[in-house]
Protein backbone atom coordinates (compact mmCIF):
# COMPACT_ATOMS: atom_id res chain seq x y z
CA UNK A 1 0.00 0.00 0.00
CA UNK A 2 2.87 2.41 0.71
CA UNK A 3 1.76 3.76 3.40
CA UNK A 4 4.37 5.31 6.08
CA UNK A 5 5.21 2.92 8.72
CA UNK A 6 6.72 4.10 12.02
CA UNK A 7 8.14 1.47 14.00
CA UNK A 8 11.58 0.45 16.36
CA UNK A 9 12.91 -2.68 18.06
CA UNK A 10 12.95 -3.39 21.22
CA UNK A 11 15.98 -5.37 21.13
CA UNK A 12 13.87 -7.89 22.87
CA UNK A 13 12.60 -11.16 22.58
CA UNK A 14 9.56 -12.95 23.52
CA UNK A 15 9.82 -16.48 24.86
CA UNK A 16 6.27 -17.98 25.11
CA UNK A 17 5.61 -21.49 26.33
CA UNK A 18 2.61 -23.55 27.47
CA UNK A 19 3.56 -24.98 31.45
CA UNK A 20 1.99 -27.24 33.85
CA UNK A 21 0.98 -25.82 36.93
CA UNK A 22 2.16 -27.68 40.40
CA UNK A 23 -1.04 -28.33 41.61
CA UNK A 24 -4.71 -28.25 39.87
CA UNK A 25 -6.57 -25.33 41.17
CA UNK A 26 -8.71 -22.52 40.39
CA UNK A 27 -6.59 -20.74 37.91
CA UNK A 28 -7.72 -17.37 37.13
CA UNK A 29 -5.27 -14.76 38.02
CA UNK A 30 -2.71 -13.98 35.39
CA UNK A 31 0.89 -13.13 37.18
CA UNK A 32 3.27 -10.85 36.18
CA UNK A 33 6.62 -9.93 37.43
CA UNK A 34 8.52 -7.22 36.10
CA UNK A 35 12.30 -7.04 35.71
CA UNK A 36 14.34 -3.65 34.16
CA UNK A 37 15.42 -6.54 31.40
CA UNK A 38 11.53 -7.31 30.67
CA UNK A 39 8.46 -8.74 32.53
CA UNK A 40 7.34 -12.74 32.63
CA UNK A 41 4.07 -13.45 32.78
CA UNK A 42 1.66 -16.19 33.29
CA UNK A 43 -1.65 -16.25 31.54
CA UNK A 44 -3.87 -19.00 32.62
CA UNK A 45 -5.03 -21.47 30.24
CA UNK A 46 -6.85 -24.07 32.55
CA UNK A 47 -7.03 -25.45 36.34
CA UNK A 48 -3.98 -27.50 35.34
CA UNK A 49 -1.85 -25.14 32.60
CA UNK A 50 -0.44 -21.30 32.21
CA UNK A 51 0.71 -19.76 28.80
CA UNK A 52 3.85 -17.88 29.60
CA UNK A 53 5.43 -14.69 27.81
CA UNK A 54 8.71 -13.89 28.84
CA UNK A 55 10.24 -10.72 27.49
CA UNK A 56 13.77 -10.29 27.56
CA UNK A 57 17.15 -9.43 26.07
CA UNK A 58 18.60 -10.96 22.72
CA UNK A 59 21.53 -12.38 24.94
CA UNK A 60 19.03 -13.75 27.86
CA UNK A 61 16.56 -14.96 25.73
CA UNK A 62 18.93 -17.64 23.80
CA UNK A 63 20.65 -18.47 27.14
CA UNK A 64 17.15 -19.65 27.73
CA UNK A 65 16.54 -21.36 24.74
CA UNK A 66 19.50 -22.98 25.49
CA UNK A 67 18.51 -24.51 28.45
CA UNK A 68 16.99 -28.29 28.94
CA UNK A 69 13.16 -28.23 29.69
CA UNK A 70 14.04 -28.71 33.04
CA UNK A 71 16.72 -25.91 33.70
CA UNK A 72 14.53 -23.54 31.86
CA UNK A 73 11.52 -24.46 34.46
CA UNK A 74 14.53 -23.92 37.54
CA UNK A 75 14.91 -20.25 35.85
CA UNK A 76 11.52 -19.66 35.53
CA UNK A 77 10.37 -20.60 38.92
CA UNK A 78 13.40 -18.58 40.50
CA UNK A 79 12.96 -15.84 38.84
CA UNK A 80 9.42 -15.92 39.53
CA UNK A 81 9.71 -16.07 43.30
CA UNK A 82 13.08 -14.09 43.65
CA UNK A 83 12.56 -11.85 46.79
CA UNK A 84 16.43 -10.47 46.41
CA UNK A 85 17.51 -7.27 45.28
CA UNK A 86 14.13 -5.71 46.57
CA UNK A 87 14.30 -1.77 47.53
CA UNK A 88 13.95 -2.02 51.46
CA UNK A 89 12.82 2.33 51.03
CA UNK A 90 10.32 0.69 48.19
CA UNK A 91 9.09 -2.15 50.60
CA UNK A 92 8.41 0.11 53.82
CA UNK A 93 6.71 2.42 51.43
CA UNK A 94 4.82 0.26 49.76
CA UNK A 95 3.56 -1.71 53.36
CA UNK A 96 2.73 1.84 54.68
CA UNK A 97 0.77 2.92 52.05
CA UNK A 98 -1.42 -0.22 52.24
CA UNK A 99 -1.81 0.41 55.80
CA UNK A 100 -3.19 3.77 54.79
CA UNK A 101 -5.42 2.55 52.45
CA UNK A 102 -6.81 -0.11 55.37
CA UNK A 103 -7.57 2.68 57.37
CA UNK A 104 -9.46 4.28 54.71
CA UNK A 105 -10.95 0.97 54.18
CA UNK A 106 -10.03 0.83 50.39
CA UNK A 107 -7.40 -2.40 50.17
CA UNK A 108 -8.68 -4.49 48.46
CA UNK A 109 -5.74 -6.66 49.33
CA UNK A 110 -7.57 -9.28 51.67
CA UNK A 111 -4.99 -12.16 51.51
CA UNK A 112 -1.58 -12.14 50.53
CA UNK A 113 -1.63 -14.49 46.95
CA UNK A 114 1.44 -16.02 45.70
CA UNK A 115 2.23 -17.03 41.98
CA UNK A 116 1.97 -20.72 40.96
CA UNK A 117 4.79 -23.34 40.75
CA UNK A 118 5.56 -24.50 37.58
CA UNK A 119 6.18 -27.86 36.99
CA UNK A 120 7.18 -28.57 33.15
CA UNK A 121 6.61 -26.97 30.12
CA UNK A 122 4.78 -28.83 27.61
CA UNK A 123 7.14 -30.31 24.90
CA UNK A 124 8.32 -28.49 22.24
CA UNK A 125 5.95 -25.32 23.43
CA UNK A 126 8.97 -23.07 23.80
CA UNK A 127 9.47 -20.67 21.01
CA UNK A 128 10.48 -17.24 20.97
CA UNK A 129 9.56 -13.79 18.74
CA UNK A 130 11.28 -10.29 18.49
CA UNK A 131 9.65 -7.47 19.59
CA UNK A 132 9.02 -4.35 18.69
CA UNK A 133 6.75 -1.35 18.40
CA UNK A 134 5.03 0.23 15.29
CA UNK A 135 2.12 1.76 13.47
CA UNK A 136 0.90 2.52 10.08
CA UNK A 137 0.39 6.54 9.70
CA UNK A 138 -2.36 5.92 7.15
CA UNK A 139 -4.69 2.26 7.51
CA UNK A 140 -6.88 2.25 4.44
CA UNK A 141 -6.94 3.33 0.63
CA UNK A 142 -9.26 3.03 -2.04
CA UNK A 143 -9.92 -0.76 -2.04
CA UNK A 144 -8.38 -1.76 0.78
CA UNK A 145 -7.51 -1.42 4.83
CA UNK A 146 -5.10 -2.57 7.44
CA UNK A 147 -6.10 -4.44 10.53
CA UNK A 148 -4.29 -6.03 13.74
CA UNK A 149 -0.40 -6.07 13.67
CA UNK A 150 -0.14 -4.93 9.92
CA UNK A 151 -1.50 -1.19 11.11
CA UNK A 152 -0.05 -1.12 14.33
CA UNK A 153 1.98 -3.54 16.85
CA UNK A 154 2.92 -3.09 20.46
CA UNK A 155 4.92 -4.45 22.73
CA UNK A 156 2.80 -7.63 24.91
CA UNK A 157 3.41 -6.52 28.81
CA UNK A 158 -0.12 -5.49 28.63
CA UNK A 159 -1.40 -8.64 26.37
CA UNK A 160 -3.56 -5.62 24.15
CA UNK A 161 -2.40 -6.80 20.81
CA UNK A 162 -4.82 -8.62 19.91
CA UNK A 163 -7.79 -7.25 21.48
CA UNK A 164 -6.73 -4.13 19.37
CA UNK A 165 -6.84 -6.18 15.73
CA UNK A 166 -10.37 -7.63 17.24
CA UNK A 167 -11.55 -3.83 17.56
CA UNK A 168 -10.37 -3.13 14.25
CA UNK A 169 -11.54 -5.78 12.69
CA UNK A 170 -15.50 -4.93 14.66
CA UNK A 171 -14.92 -1.46 13.92
CA UNK A 172 -14.08 -2.70 10.13
CA UNK A 173 -17.34 -5.03 9.88
CA UNK A 174 -20.13 -2.12 10.96
CA UNK A 175 -18.75 0.23 8.67
CA UNK A 176 -18.37 -2.18 5.81
CA UNK A 177 -22.45 -2.80 6.75
CA UNK A 178 -22.89 1.19 6.34
CA UNK A 179 -21.43 0.93 3.35
CA UNK A 180 -23.71 -1.86 2.03
CA UNK A 181 -26.62 -0.94 3.41
CA UNK A 182 -26.00 3.24 2.26
CA UNK A 183 -25.60 1.59 -1.74
CA UNK A 184 -22.01 2.26 -1.77
CA UNK A 185 -18.97 0.53 -3.10
CA UNK A 186 -16.98 -1.48 -0.29
CA UNK A 187 -14.20 0.14 -1.51
CA UNK A 188 -14.81 3.33 -1.30
CA UNK A 189 -12.79 5.68 0.63
CA UNK A 190 -15.50 7.85 1.89
CA UNK A 191 -16.42 4.72 4.54
CA UNK A 192 -12.98 3.35 4.81
CA UNK A 193 -11.61 6.78 6.01
CA UNK A 194 -14.27 6.60 8.35
CA UNK A 195 -12.32 3.03 10.13
CA UNK A 196 -8.98 4.90 10.04
CA UNK A 197 -10.05 7.79 12.02
CA UNK A 198 -12.36 5.28 14.49
CA UNK A 199 -9.10 3.23 15.28
CA UNK A 200 -6.43 5.62 15.32
CA UNK A 201 -8.97 7.68 18.06
CA UNK A 202 -8.96 4.58 19.94
CA UNK A 203 -5.86 2.59 19.07
CA UNK A 204 -2.73 5.62 19.80
CA UNK A 205 -3.94 7.02 23.06
CA UNK A 206 -3.35 3.03 23.89
CA UNK A 207 -0.14 2.91 22.38
CA UNK A 208 1.30 5.68 24.02
CA UNK A 209 0.26 3.99 27.38
CA UNK A 210 1.42 0.96 26.82
CA UNK A 211 4.36 2.64 25.54
CA UNK A 212 4.91 4.60 28.18
CA UNK A 213 4.16 1.55 30.99
CA UNK A 214 7.27 -0.32 28.91
CA UNK A 215 9.54 2.30 29.88
CA UNK A 216 8.09 2.66 33.86
CA UNK A 217 8.72 -1.12 34.36
CA UNK A 218 12.60 -0.53 31.87
CA UNK A 219 13.87 0.87 35.26
CA UNK A 220 15.15 -0.44 38.54
CA UNK A 221 15.41 3.28 39.75
CA UNK A 222 14.15 3.53 43.24
CA UNK A 223 11.70 6.71 42.43
CA UNK A 224 10.04 4.81 39.55
CA UNK A 225 9.56 1.77 41.17
CA UNK A 226 7.80 3.97 44.11
CA UNK A 227 5.96 5.72 41.63
CA UNK A 228 4.23 2.63 40.12
CA UNK A 229 4.18 0.79 42.98
CA UNK A 230 2.04 2.65 44.75
CA UNK A 231 0.06 3.67 41.58
CA UNK A 232 -0.68 0.15 41.03
CA UNK A 233 -1.65 -0.01 44.88
CA UNK A 234 -4.26 2.97 44.46
CA UNK A 235 -5.44 1.54 41.26
CA UNK A 236 -6.26 -2.19 42.72
CA UNK A 237 -7.66 -0.19 46.19
CA UNK A 238 -9.90 2.28 43.85
CA UNK A 239 -12.70 -0.22 42.50
CA UNK A 240 -14.19 2.32 39.86
CA UNK A 241 -10.50 3.32 38.61
CA UNK A 242 -10.14 -0.14 38.49
CA UNK A 243 -13.28 -1.02 36.58
CA UNK A 244 -12.59 1.77 34.25
CA UNK A 245 -9.46 0.62 33.14
CA UNK A 246 -10.43 -3.23 32.39
CA UNK A 247 -13.61 -2.38 30.49
CA UNK A 248 -11.27 0.32 28.24
CA UNK A 249 -8.83 -2.58 27.79
CA UNK A 250 -11.74 -5.18 27.21
CA UNK A 251 -13.45 -2.38 24.80
C1 LIG B 1 5.45 -12.97 22.50
C2 LIG B 1 4.12 -12.33 22.23
C3 LIG B 1 3.09 -12.40 23.18
C4 LIG B 1 1.87 -11.79 22.97
N1 LIG B 1 0.91 -11.86 23.94
C5 LIG B 1 -0.28 -11.26 23.73
C6 LIG B 1 -1.32 -11.31 24.72
O1 LIG B 1 -1.14 -11.86 25.81
N2 LIG B 1 -2.51 -10.71 24.46
C7 LIG B 1 -2.75 -10.06 23.28
O2 LIG B 1 -3.83 -9.52 23.09
N3 LIG B 1 -1.78 -9.99 22.32
C8 LIG B 1 -0.57 -10.58 22.51
N4 LIG B 1 0.39 -10.53 21.54
C9 LIG B 1 0.10 -9.82 20.28
C10 LIG B 1 -0.68 -10.73 19.32
O3 LIG B 1 0.00 -11.95 19.16
C11 LIG B 1 -0.79 -10.01 17.98
O4 LIG B 1 -1.31 -8.73 18.19
C12 LIG B 1 -1.71 -10.78 17.05
O5 LIG B 1 -1.22 -12.10 16.83
C13 LIG B 1 -1.80 -10.06 15.71
O6 LIG B 1 -2.64 -10.79 14.88
P1 LIG B 1 -2.62 -10.53 13.33
O7 LIG B 1 -3.55 -11.53 12.75
O8 LIG B 1 -2.84 -9.09 13.05
O9 LIG B 1 -1.10 -10.81 12.86
P2 LIG B 1 -0.27 -12.15 12.97
O10 LIG B 1 -0.69 -12.98 14.14
O11 LIG B 1 1.17 -11.73 12.84
O12 LIG B 1 -0.71 -12.95 11.66
C14 LIG B 1 -0.25 -12.58 10.39
C15 LIG B 1 -0.12 -13.86 9.58
O13 LIG B 1 0.13 -13.51 8.21
C16 LIG B 1 1.15 -14.36 7.72
N5 LIG B 1 1.80 -13.63 6.61
C17 LIG B 1 2.66 -12.60 6.68
N6 LIG B 1 3.03 -12.22 5.44
C18 LIG B 1 2.36 -13.02 4.57
C19 LIG B 1 2.32 -13.09 3.16
N7 LIG B 1 3.01 -12.26 2.40
N8 LIG B 1 1.54 -14.03 2.61
C20 LIG B 1 0.80 -14.87 3.38
N9 LIG B 1 0.81 -14.84 4.74
C21 LIG B 1 1.57 -13.93 5.30
C22 LIG B 1 2.07 -14.58 8.91
O14 LIG B 1 2.83 -15.72 8.74
C23 LIG B 1 1.05 -14.71 10.04
O15 LIG B 1 0.61 -16.03 10.19
C24 LIG B 1 1.63 -11.11 21.75
C25 LIG B 1 2.66 -11.04 20.77
C26 LIG B 1 3.88 -11.64 21.01
C27 LIG B 1 4.95 -11.56 19.95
Amino acid sequence: MGVHFVSWNYDQMGIVATLELEEECDNTVAWQRFYPDGTIALLPLNNKFSSLVWSTTLHHSKELLSLTEQEFIDKLNESLWRTSGKNFIVEESTKAFDQFMKVLNLSSTKERQLPPKIIRCKENSRASFPLGFGHATNYVMKGAALVGDAAHRVHPMAGQGANLGFGDITCLNEILGEAAYCGSELGSLLYLKDYETRRQRRNVPTMLAIEGLHRLYGTDSPPAVLVRSIGLQAVNALQPLKGLIKSFAAS
